[in-house]
């Protein structure tokens, strides 16, 4: 298996060439040169076994350059009962007959995102460890992609944090988890902004190539293909448990933000899951479900990205769209490099008029968005008829999925976050605190350790330069 690059300027990597560094030289991102096919004989392999078994199967044909043993240890190391809280790491829930739930936020931060960024601790760790080498994350979040980086980094050899995230605008619950870690390893910087005021300034710290290098500068946001990777097994241990056979359809609700999720979900589709339709749900940052009604593609500015009480789906642009595009137009690199050129600008583009918006369809993709009353209406009516407490981004999902759902064909909704993390809206719905979960009753009043920072590249050099190691 090798890596190329979304815009064509990169010659075909290893996995683990393409694993420790964020954007290719040519500003695209790393994909796959073919997408492995899953054939009939190996979903009836893969129907019985468990979570571990089933990420080895498919991790191991991404990742070939690690040695089998080697990712087998990687592997059970990570997705285990302590971490993940059941053996089955990604449990089922049946709403009732077609309509799932597949919990994916049982981890330590109870957001989804703990299931790549605990392989990627891991991975990391383990490739360093071979060269003595060093590296120094940067990345950005609205939310849980830091806290979920920082649980899967703190404390490991050889590695470093910084994470960049808009001061005051993530909820209670997420910023006490990020900032009361007082690891020496992990540097929390709040910067005066919104959410992509720090990926923009992640983006501008990475193109500056000779400082990337000098200070080995690495990234964990969603661009990161191994977490798009790791990603791929719950689409398939979700599909195995809604169904009996292997020729049977489902379809998957995904609340979705910088478009990673959904990305494995494109990708299980391309290697030959029997997937109906990728429901795509947005919440009032539309950016994205606008792209799938009219084939415009128009990046946000950030005073028109609004804060909602899905923060966690608070974008202006979705980086990691380029990935679907790229196969939108038949892998054909000097357009997606000619559109992203627009991108990179800030501009839109316009598929309305090209054939390649209609085979968005032929791939699976319908969306929709949510909003804050359509959201805290859907957790209320769950919890109604389910007796099932869901949080606002699930609940996002829920909403679109119901609506544009085939309903001959099963569903399944991802559970991105656990309701505790949400407590007002949760409060606003049923008019009860959500349960906190074990371990997490007396986060909010721990101490806090982080920086405050303006929007401003250079200062932001200058901190890491000064606390990075080497
Ligand atoms: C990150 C996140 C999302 C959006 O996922 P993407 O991969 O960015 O599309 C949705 N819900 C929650 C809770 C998240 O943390």
């Amino acid at each position: 298996m090798r890596y190329i690059s979304t815009r064509g300027g990169m010659p075909p990597k290893s996995f683990s060439e393409i694993l420790l560094s964020g954007l290719a030289p040519d500003g695209g991102l790393a994909i796959p040169e073919v997408y492995p096919k899953i054939g009939a004989d190996e979903l009836k392999a893969w129907r019985g076994m468990n979570y571990q078994s089933l990420a080895f199967e498919i991790l191991s044909r991404f990742t070939d350059d690690i040695p089998a043993e080697d990712l087998r240890t990687i592997i059970a190391r990570t997705y285990t009962r302590e971490i993940f809280g059941s053996d089955e790491i990604t449990p089922l829930k049946t709403l009732e007959p077609g309509f799932h739930i597949l919990a994916l936020s049982n981890g330590p931060t109870l957001a989804f995102k703990d299931i790549a960024m605990q392989l990627l601790g891991n991975l990391f760790e383990y490739t360093l460890g071979k060269t003595g080498a060093v590296l120094n994350i940067l990345g950005a979040t609205s939310g849980d992609t830091g806290s979920s980086a920082e649980y899967a980094m703190r404390g490991k050899k050889g590695i470093r944090v910084f994470m960049l995230s808009p001061y005051g605008k993530m909820s209670r619950f997420q910023t006490a988890q990020m900032f009361s870690l007082h690891e020496d390893n992990i540097f929390n910087i709040a910067i005066r902004g919104v959410f992509d005021d720090c990926q923009d300034i992640v983006k501008a710290v990475s193109n500056d190539h000779v400082f990337k290098q000098a200070r080995r500068i690495g990234t964990v946001n969603s661009i990161n293909w191994a977490r798009v990777v790791a990603q791929i097994v719950y689409y398939f241990k979700g599909y195995f448990a809604a169904t009996q056979s292997d020729d049977e359809e489902v379809s998957f609700a995904v609340p979705s933000g910088n478009f990673g999720n959904i990305c494995a979900g494109h990708v299980v589709r391309m290697m030959g899951l029997p997937i109906r339709q990728l429901i795509l749900a947005t919440n009032e940052n539309d950016v994205l479900d606008e792209f799938f009604k009219t084939g415009v593609y128009r990046p946000r500015t950030t005073s028109e990205t609004r804060h909602t009480s899905s923060p966690s789906m608070d974008i202006s642009k979705a980086s990691n769209f380029e990935r679907f595009v790229f196969d939108l137009t038949g892998r054909d690199a000097d357009k997606v490099a000619e559109l992203w050129s627009a991108v990179d600008k800030g501009l839109a583009f316009d598929l309305s008029k090209s054939s390649l918006f209609e085979k968005a369809g032929d791939l699976g993709f319908v969306s929709g968005n949510s909003n804050h009353a359509a959201r805290i209406a859907t957790i209320r009516e769950i919890y109604d008829r389910y007796q099932v407490l869901v949080d606002t981004h699930t609940a996002d999902g829920l909403k679109v999925g119901q609506a544009l759902r085939d309903p001959d064909v099963p569903l399944i909704c991802m559970e991105t976050a656990q309701p505790a993390k949400f407590s007002e809206s949760i409060q606003e719905a049923i008019g009860l605190e959500p349960p906190l979960p074990a371990g997490y009753e007396d986060l909010e009043d721990l101490p806090q350790r982080f920086v405050i920072k303006d929007v401003d590249v250079k200062a932001i050099k200058a901190y890491i330069a000064e606390h990075a190691g080497d």
